[in-house]
């Protein structure tokens, strides 16, 4: 091959050129500018991450997430493949656009536009093996690519034939972005194509070359389609930043911040800004959601929510109110955004809290005297507390078991501090778990047993105790029948399970209830169980929401567990109890019931 150009450069590599300086330096500053907020003991941890081996990890974790989509490819193929074959096709043309220039124009290595435009540039004068190659490996790509735009651009308009049941809307940025986008790859194959007999081309651009070049004028139109090409790259390159497609150059900079082991302080700036750009608007975290499709309301849902910490609008705080914070969202997130934490941070900031005056410490009714030193301290929170049913059942099998305990919160007055970190008062959670710290690492107990997942979960998240098994009754349950401590005869009636959220996604127990509802019923097992069950409604961390549309969103959950099926809906949260009861004809009994009715 041989270069076309003596200078190797034509005027309309200019609006590329412009376009790619202006993301390189955009993204440079972005970047330093996210690395500098984070604290001296995150930059530390950042640097620790990089010289480590854990960074092939992260690389294989970028591969996988930014180039080939593979978490949505599970979810739907036919997005996956969407999203993959434009990232991971665009990459290969560039990667192979550089190896071109590395090998047959080593000279003009570095020159920002001619591993784009090298086709224009250089010259095919003799049919070598490894020429034919490079223009197979380009047409390839160049066809994977151009195939995903044409699913993308069938989505905008059939996104349900997709399985989209809703779309997010587009801002100015994105709609330029996105035509931009669009017009890339088809503008790149005509270039290529009108250029294939003088430059060479495979199956692609040669086929496509025969055909053009039998149009009258046809030579007259070269430069006009690769002013059109560089023109679209100019355009997406200067709207990225404004677009939502700015989330492929930060989710890989996330990716390196989290799998780092930083974590969001606040709801803007550092690793939050990463979390925040890498969001692409993809909408599965509104199909996902259980209120917006019993409310009707997208606006709160994670996507619009973190939209508007993006733009830095005044209603991200009561979005951040508006939602359930049952995490099915995060669980359909392909980038693994926490919305949640994000949530909790923006309430924090509102400082809203500091009008409710109660600490829950000042109610709280500890001990005088140090309690004993038991095999297991049981606390049973306030929703256990609510529903009496549950504490009396997992002390009468504790009994059985003949494990010696002592119920910390016997009197109810103990809180653990969730409705605290919940409506922003963190500050004033830090003192009451320091203090419940305090006691029940006092009482030199081996186990601390909980009732209640979202209990559970604080005392996992939040607690840091020393020396202390925390395990949720479903858990310590299925342990006793396993050791044989407790025997359980099966009941001839069928139980459908129903995944609390704070207990299934939150902490990721999903199959010691199974065994237990195995071992004392005979079981229904059902579709959408596990990561991707439905929230019961009752959730406490919104008041912005009716009892019909809750009530709605309950009936949605007995809906999805196929509970008419079913003589008994069993669950493993006293708040699921409570709030399934009400939506419910048939018995809905919580796990720890089910086990002592059935002990023998
Ligand atoms: S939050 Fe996640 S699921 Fe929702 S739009 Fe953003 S990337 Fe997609
Ligand atoms: S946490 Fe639950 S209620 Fe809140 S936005 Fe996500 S899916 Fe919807």
């Amino acid at each position: 091959m041989k270069e076309r150009v003596i200078f190797g450069f034509d005027p309309f590599v200019i609006p590329f050129t412009l376009g790619m300086v202006f993301i390189i330096l955009y993204l440079f500053v972005g970047t330093v500018r996210i690395i500098a907020s984070l604290d001296n003991k995150e930059k530390k941890r950042l640097l620790r991450h990089i010289f480590s081996f854990n960074i092939f990890n992260t690389l294989w974790n970028v591969i996988r997430d930014v180039l080939l989509h593979v978490k949505i490819f599970r979810k739907n193929f036919l997005l996956g493949y969407m999203h993959a074959s434009i990232a991971f096709g665009w990459f290969m043309l560039i990667l192979i656009g550089h190896i071109e220039v590395f090998l047959y124009t080593p000279q003009r290595n570095g020159v920002l536009y001619y591993p784009v435009f090298f086709r224009y540039f250089v010259l095919q004068t003799n049919e070598t093996l490894r020429g034919a190659f490079f223009f197979f490996l380009m047409d390839f790509f160049l066809l994977m690519t151009l195939s995903g735009v044409a699913l993308a651009i069938f989505k905008r308009f059939r996104s349900r034939r997709l399985g989209m049941k809703r779309t997010t809307r587009h801002s100015i940025g994105d709609r330029i972005a996105l035509f931009s986008l669009w017009l890339i790859f088809p503008l790149r194959l005509m270039a290529e194509s009108f250029t294939a007999g003088i430059s060479g081309g495979s199956f692609l651009t040669k086929s496509l070359y025969n055909l053009l070049s039998v149009i009258p004028g046809y030579a007259s139109m070269i430069d006009a389609v690769w002013w059109s090409y560089s023109l679209a790259l100019s355009a997406f390159f200067f709207s990225l930043p404004f677009s939502r497609y700015m989330h492929i150059p930060t989710e890989i900079l996330y990716i390196i911040l989290k799998n780092a082991g930083i974590k969001s302080t606040v709801s803007r700036d550092g690793y939050a800004e990463s979390e925040i750009y890498s969001c692409s608007s993809c909408g599965l975290c509104i199909d996902a959601c259980p209120m917006c499709s019993a409310s009707n309301k997208e606006r709160f849902t994670s996507v619009y929510f973190v939209r508007a910490l993006r733009n830095r609008s005044n209603f991200a705080e009561e979005y951040a109110r508006e939602c359930l914070m049952c995490g099915k969202c995060m669980e359909a997130c392909p980038v693994g955004i926490d919305s949640i934490k994000l949530r909790e941070l923006k309430k924090e900031e509102s400082m809203s809290y500091g009008k409710y005056d109660n600490d829950y410490l000042s109610n709280a009714k500890y001990s005088n005297t140090p309690l004993d030193a038991p095999e297991l301290i049981y606390y049973a929170g306030c929703m256990t507390h609510l529903t009496p049913g549950i504490y009396k059942s997992i002390i009468n099998i504790l009994e059985k078991a003949s494990v010696n305990y002592t119920f910390l919160d016997k009197d109810g007055s103990i809180c653990c501090g969730r409705p605290l970190i919940i409506s922003g008062g963190r500050e004033k959670a830090k003192k009451l778990i320091e203090r419940n710290r305090e006691i029940i690492e006092g009482t030199g107990a081996k186990v601390l047993l909980l009732s209640c997942p979202i209990c559970y979960r604080i005392f996992k998240e939040e607690y840091a105790l020393s020396g202390i098994k925390i395990t949720h009754h479903s858990e310590y349950i299925a342990k006793l029948a396993d050791e044989n401590r407790i025997r359980l005869k099966k009941g001839d009636f069928s139980v459908t399970y129903h995944d609390p959220c704070d207990l299934g996604r939150g902490c990721k127990v999903y199959e010691e209830p199974r065994k237990l509802l195995a071992k004392s019923a005979n079981l229904n097992f059902y579709k959408e169980s596990g990561p991707m069950s439905h929230c019961c409604g009752g959730s406490l961390a919104s008041d912005r929401f009716s009892f019909e549309e809750r009530g709605k969103v309950a009936k949605n959950a007995l809906l999805s567990i196929e509970a008419g099926k079913a003589d008994v809906v069993a669950t493993s949260c006293p708040l699921c109890l409570k709030t399934l009861s009400v939506w419910h004809d048939k018995r809905v009994a919580d796990i720890s019931q089910i086990v002592n009715e059935q002990m023998i």
